[in-house]
């Protein structure tokens, strides 16, 4: 057996990969250069195209471009009529901003569990969460894989509830044959750099609704309206625009844009790309019975964001830190997506305790993130898996 680099051994790579990287070509930067120098860099016709292109890749009738996922999900909350006394049902297993907008309006997170096969929300478990205070659910479509639309969505339909998704790790991807950003009433985007396409900080939101679309403008910049059938008052001049509700500076650069309109002309690349490393990936690791990968539902066809592992630790002599360390070692930097949310400090002061949603613990306890971007090479790839299945065979009993 070879010797682990934890232990003394040579690494499997001499340089460092890890969990993800964007790719930014010559035509990015040029895209960027023209942005940079024409009379405007915010509100310009750059986010108008950006919005318009954003609406075809996903085919919602409206998207609002704004400056980080994490706005995008406030921006949503506040379309959506979500305020205090509300309840919001969404993952643990997630970034905190998918809980956190919750709390950004004043509504209480309430956590539902996953299915432990796909790690994503349990459309039973949501169910079982709703009371009369229930306001909406907030979707996380995990790794990107697509969450259950069908049948969340009938839950929705028949308790009244706003389905808002948060696709931040998930452009590009279908259900059905159908993009998400179209499905539900408003999906959340977010271009941060190790999410498929960038434009260094960015997020959206899609929507088919006009008067969701209406309500995200407002948010979105400082609730202000300047087209004059929208008024309230009668205009004083052309000078005039009218603050009707109080909204956020939540706008994206047209620079930002310029670069995010590059990006998304190569979607299809990067997402070809990243299935076919989630494929060799999937048939390294078939006959590895200490790792157990996620499952893909038939309905999903998805751009992967996250390849996630999971160690069947009772097969294991290690501990997740123990394996995440030696995989560290050889130079395959992992991550852990997530912590549950509710572990966190902020949550565990307002009463959530561990314990919540057994599935989501257990999951957290085994899995870690292995790197996954369009740049890498096969080499790349091929070490990821050697590196993975030298730990295996390191700590396997
Ligand atoms: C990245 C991410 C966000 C937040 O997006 P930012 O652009 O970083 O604000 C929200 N939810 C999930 C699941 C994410 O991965």
């Amino acid at each position: 057996m070879e010797k682990l680099a934890i232990n003394g051994g040579t690494p499997v790579r001499k340089e460092k990969l890890f969990y993800g990287k964007q790719w930014i070509d010559e035509d990015d930067v040029k895209a960027v250069a023209e942005a940079l120098t024409d009379d405007l860099i915010t509100c310009g016709p750059r986010v108008a195209a950006l919005e318009k292109k954003l609406c075809e890749v996903t085919g919602a009738k409206f998207a609002v471009a704004v400056s980080n996922g994490t706005a995008a999900l406030h921006c949503a909350c506040i379309a959506a009529g979500i305020g205090a006394g509300d309840e919001v049902i969404t993952s643990p297993i997630t970034f905190a901003a998918s809980a956190n907008c919750a709390v950004y309006v004043g509504a209480t997170p309430v956590f539902a569990d996953i299915d432990p096969e796909t790690y994503n929300i349990d459309p039973d478990s949501i169910e079982a969460h709703i009371t009369d205070k229930t306001k909406a659910v907030v979707a996380v479509a995990y790794t990107g894989q697509s969450v259950e639309y069908d049948r969340i969505q009938k839950i929705c339909d028949k308790h009244g509830l706003i389905l808002i998704t948060d696709a931040a790790h998930a452009i590009g991807t279908k259900y059905k044959g159908q993009p998400v950003g179209s499905i539900g009433d408003m999906t959340c985007f977010s271009f941060h750099p190790v999410k498929t396409v960038t434009s260094g900080e960015g997020g959206a939101i899609t929507t088919n609704d006009p008067e969701l679309y209406r309500k995200l403008r407002l948010a979105s910049q400082h609730g202000i309206v300047r087209n004059p059938d929208d008024l309230v008052h009668e205009s004083d001049g052309a000078w005039y625009y009218e603050m009707q509700e109080l909204g956020f500076n939540y706008r994206l650069t047209d620079i930002q844009s310029a670069l995010l309109i590059s990006q998304l002309a190569k979607l299809k690349k990067f997402s070809d790309r990243r299935k076919e490393i989630v494929n060799k990936y999937n048939e390294a690791f078939r006959d590895v019975p200490e790792i157990i990968v996620q499952k893909e539902i038939p309905e999903s066809d998805t751009t992967r964001h996250l390849y996630v592992i999971q160690l069947d630790l009772d097969k294991l002599k290690c501990t997740r830190r123990e394996f995440f360390d030696a995989l560290s070692a050889e130079n395959v930097q992992p991550q852990v997506h997530y912590v549950p949310v509710y572990y966190f400090p902020f949550y565990e002061k307002k009463g959530y305790k561990k314990g919540l949603c057994p599935e989501a613990e257990k999951l957290y306890n085994g899995m870690m993130s292995i790197p996954l971007y369009p740049l890498m090479t096969d080499s790349d790839v091929d070490d990821v898996i050697t590196a993975v299945k030298k730990v295996v065979e390191g700590y396997k009993k």
